[in-house]
C-alpha cells in the first residue's frame, strides 16, 4: 500500500527532504491514494500528466514539473507551474518571464555524470547560466537537480550526488537563494539522502506495492 510505503520512507527521510510522488505511470486514483496517505508534492514529466493530476487532486498540493519542457510549451503550463526541476536553457527562462504572473521556483538540471543520454548543463557551465537567467525576475533558481548514472556501482552514484552538493555549496556563496538539491529516485534515494538531498523524486518504490 502507498500509505505503508510512504510512512516507511518518511521515517528514513527524517524531515531532511521533501518527498515528491512521481505519478507518471499511475492513475488519478493512485495519486489520490497518495494524497490521502499525506503526500502533498507530486511530480509529472509530461504536460498531459501534469494537467491531469493537477485537476484530479485537491487544491492543497504542489505540482512539480520534472521532465524536459520545450520552450514553446511553457505557456501551456505556466499558470500552474510553481516548481520546475529541469531548467537547462535560457529559452525556457525567457518564456517563463514572458508569460508568468508569479514566481517559478526552478532547479537547474545538471548533467554531472556526463552521459550522452542525459539532459542538463555541464557543471562548469552552471554559474554563467545562473547569471544569465537572473535577469528574468519570475525565474527563481532555488537549487540544482541531477539524475544518477545508469549503473549498479554505488560509489559512482554517490560521487555524482556529492559533486552536485559541492557545486551547490560553491554557488550558494555567490547566490544565496541556491540552497536545494533535487536528487534521488527509487533506486538511489538513500544514497542521495546521505549526500544531502532536499527533494527526492520517488515513483515505483512509493506507488507500487
Ligand atoms: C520517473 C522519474 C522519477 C521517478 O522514478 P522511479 O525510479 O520510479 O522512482 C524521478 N525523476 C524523474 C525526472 C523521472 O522522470
Amino acid at each position: 500500500m502507498i500509505k505503508d510505503n510512504f510512512l516507511k520512507i518518511k521515517e528514513e527521510v527524517n524531515d531532511q527532504a521533501t518527498i515528491i510522488a512521481v505519478t507518471k505511470y499511475h492513475s488519478n486514483e493512485a495519486a489520490q491514494e497518495a494524497y490521502d496517505a499525506g503526500i502533498r508534492n507530486f511530480g509529472e514529466n509530461r504536460i498531459e500528466g501534469f494537467n491531469e493530476k493537477l485537476n484530479a487532486l485537491p487544491e492543497d498540493k504542489n505540482m512539480h514539473f520534472i521532465g524536459t519542457l520545450q520552450s514553446r510549451k511553457v505557456k501551456e503550463v505556466i499558470d500552474d507551474l510553481y516548481y520546475l526541476h529541469s531548467l537547462e536553457r535560457e529559452s525556457i527562462a525567457k518564456r517563463i518571464e514572458q508569460y508568468a504572473n508569479h514566481d517559478v521556483k526552478c532547479f537547474i538540471q545538471v548533467n554531472v555524470s556526463g552521459e550522452e543520454s542525459k539532459h542538463g548543463l555541464k557543471p562548469e557551465d552552471v554559474r554563467e547560466f545562473v547569471q544569465t537567467v537572473s535577469q528574468y525576475k519570475h525565474v527563481k533558481v532555488i537549487g540544482l537537480m541531477t539524475m544518477a548514472p545508469e549503473t549498479d556501482d554505488e560509489e559512482e552514484i554517490r560521487n555524482v550526488f556529492k559533486s552536485l552538493r559541492v557545486l551547490r555549496d560553491e554557488l550558494n556563496k555567490e547566490f544565496e537563494d541556491i540552497t536545494e538539491l533535487s536528487m534521488g529516485m527509487s533506486n538511489d534515494y538513500k544514497i542521495a539522502l546521505e549526500e544531502g538531498a532536499t527533494y527526492i523524486r520517488l515513483g515505483s518504490i512509493l506507488m507500487e506495492s
